[in-house]
């Protein structure tokens, strides 16, 4: 329950309490509390990247079936899925890595580094 909730608000795996997200795309690279190197490998972050394809298409799939369900015409589908992608990217983003980051907490875990 500990973790999920950190995982909701965006903190560390390991200590549960560092921020991880500076700005809306930036992360730090290390923990500002415990001092865990959040990227742990070259690559780390590719997991991230199938959590949020996967997250991304079922977000917009019922979006896309509700616009085809109501006939809309093909530019105004296409300019919400367009605008539906652009407002939810930043928190894909953020929850893809931070899903990532847990999990893998979860399965292999690490020690705080202070
Ligand atoms: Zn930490």
């Amino acid at each position: 329950m500990k973790r999920l909730i950190a995982l909701l608000r965006q903190r560390c795996p390991v200590c549960l309490c560092g921020q991880v997200f500076t700005t809306l795309f930036g992360m730090q690279t290390h923990c500002p509390v415990c001092g865990v190197k959040f990227e742990r490998e070259t690559g780390y972050f590719l997991n991230s990247m199938f959590i949020g394809y996967a997250a991304g298409f079922l977000i917009l799939v019922p979006t896309a079936v509700l616009l085809a369900w109501m006939d809309v015409s093909i530019l105004l589908f296409s300019l919400i899925i367009i605008a539906e992608t652009a407002l939810l990217t930043p928190l894909i983003f953020r929850y893809a890595r931070l899903i990532w980051m847990h999990a893998d907490q979860v399965l292999d875990p690490r020690q705080r580094e202070r």
